[in-house]
């Protein structure tokens, strides 16, 4: 069978590839036939859009739109736009499958989905920005509904861009529709919590692999790659738990302090400064690559892809690694960071935290009801919780690395519901 053949990693610096590589190992371990194999691989559906635009000078400017369903098959596909120069069909796809595997180890009901329009939005007007969703939103009106597909920001996008979506969505249904996307505003129907969201399930894997480790939160160190979204309230809610930061970076570099930072003060400055860390006064200036390597027991890459590599990975001398950024290791890196008995909470796992608290903004919005942020975050970490001891029962019935183990409990539970549902 041709998928048994060892994967060809085709581009050892592509994530998407190395997420491919990583698919078909766990298929091989799980001993998926051929037939499950394609099913679970082909996406279902692929649409692309010409999208004739009148841009600020009165000219037409015609953009190309994507939405990839990857699977329906747990239920409504899942998954961001991207508002990005490079974005193509190709990268569109991988990242669909990349929601499927992520919604099904977190155990919600949805499928995969990504969509993404080849576009700069920092060369770009908010209303011409405004016209390029609204146009994109009814090019997908047939493919988008709160219980087909649901879409979310991504890079490039946020909760205005989602507001524009919802708003027409809305009108060429003829009533408010809330549920027809996620990462909304507040006062449109987004939900509590889902600002930290990803940070906080970066912590809960966290404390849980310190667990396996038996590391006392009070008595580990850490370091965090990137300080936007993810690693700044990845980094705080573990700095309220004990664990003592020592590193933190951003694009201008890292930041180093032996006594601990004050993650807060980190935090309160970076709003203040523009969102950038330059100039931080409560550290010493180290290089990323430098943090990368500290003398510390926890890693949290939360920046980039690709940062762990088979140059760097031996250097390594963190226990664990809990990965807060999608594709921060890539494959080449994996038998690496294997060998030397780091414990490494794979992406679709440790940062499946915002699409847990997306699908609570979903569900929400049927309900017609807001829920606390207490209450949010109390079911968020439970399924995370669950989520990561499925994992680890799973690396350790297969006797793989969490990394694989991740992929083999989500194309087991999407294979076998596949069969319970039947095919033609
Ligand atoms: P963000 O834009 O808020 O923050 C990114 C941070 O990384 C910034 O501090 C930036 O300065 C820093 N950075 C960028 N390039 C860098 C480099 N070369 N070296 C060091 N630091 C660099 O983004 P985010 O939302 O926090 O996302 C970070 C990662 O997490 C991405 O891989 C993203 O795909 C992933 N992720 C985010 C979410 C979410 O809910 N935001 C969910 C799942 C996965």
């Amino acid at each position: 069978m041709a998928y048994l053949e060892p994967a060809p990693i085709k581009d050892k610096e592509n994530p998407l590839d190395s997420m491919m590589s990583r698919f078909d190992e766990a298929a091989r371990k799980l001993g998926i036939s051929e037939e499950m194999y394609y099913i679970l691989k082909v996406p279902y559906r692929q649409v692309v859009v010409g999208l004739p635009i009148t841009m600020d000078d009165g000219r037409i400017k015609v953009f190309e739109g994507y939405r990839v369903l990857h699977s329906n098959i747990l239920g409504p596909s899942k998954g961001g736009i991207r508002f990005d120069p490079h974005v193509n069909i190709d990268e569109v796809k991988a990242l669909a499958a990349w929601m499927t595997w992520k919604c099904a180890v977190v155990d919600i009901p949805y499928g995969g989905a990504k969509g993404g329009i080849t576009c700069n939005p920092r060369e770009m007007s908010a209303g011409e920005l405004e016209r390029l969703m609204r146009a994109y939103t009814i090019a997908m009106l047939d493919v988008f509904g709160p219980d087909k597909d649901i879409p979310a920001p991504d890079m490039g996008t946020g909760p205005r861009e989602m507001a524009w979506l919802m708003d027409e969505y809305s009108k060429a249904k003829g009533m408010t529709v809330q549920a027809v996307v996620t990462g909304k505003p507040l006062v449109l129907g987004g939900s509590l919590g889902r600002t930290e969201a990803t940070g906080r399930g970066v912590m809960v894997c966290a404390l849980a692999g310190m667990e396996k480790l038996r590391l006392n939160p009070f008595k580990t160190t850490c370091a965090v790659q990137g300080f936007g979204n993810v690693g700044s309230h990845a980094a705080n809610l573990l700095h309220e738990r004990g664990v003592k930061v020592l590193a933190i970076s951003d694009m201008t570099g890292g930041y180093y302090n032996s006594n601990g930072i004050d993650i807060q003060e980190a935090m309160r400055y970076v709003e203040k400064n523009n969102k950038s860390l330059e100039g931080y006064a409560g550290a010493e200036k180290i290089t990323n690559e430098e943090l990368l390597t500290l003398n510390v027991e926890l890693l949290v890459p939360a920046a980039k892809e690709d940062v762990i590599t088979e140059e760097n990975a031996s250097k390594i001398q963190a226990k664990l690694i809990v990965e807060g950024a999608n594709g921060p290791t890539s494959a080449n890196a994996d038998p690496i960071i294997n060998s030397k008995g780091i414990l490494a909470v794979p992406d679709i796992l440790a940062n499946a935290g915002g699409v847990t608290v997306s699908y609570f903004e979903w569900v929400q919005n049927r309900l017609g009801y807001k829920w606390t942020q207490e209450r949010v975050e109390r079911r968020s970490d439970r399924i995370m919780k669950d989520a990561f001891d499925k994992v680890y029962q799973a690396s350790v019935q297969y006797q793989v690395p969490m990394r694989i183990a991740a992929y083999i409990v989500a194309i087991d539970k999407v294979s076998q519901t596949y069969k319970f549902r039947g095919g033609y």
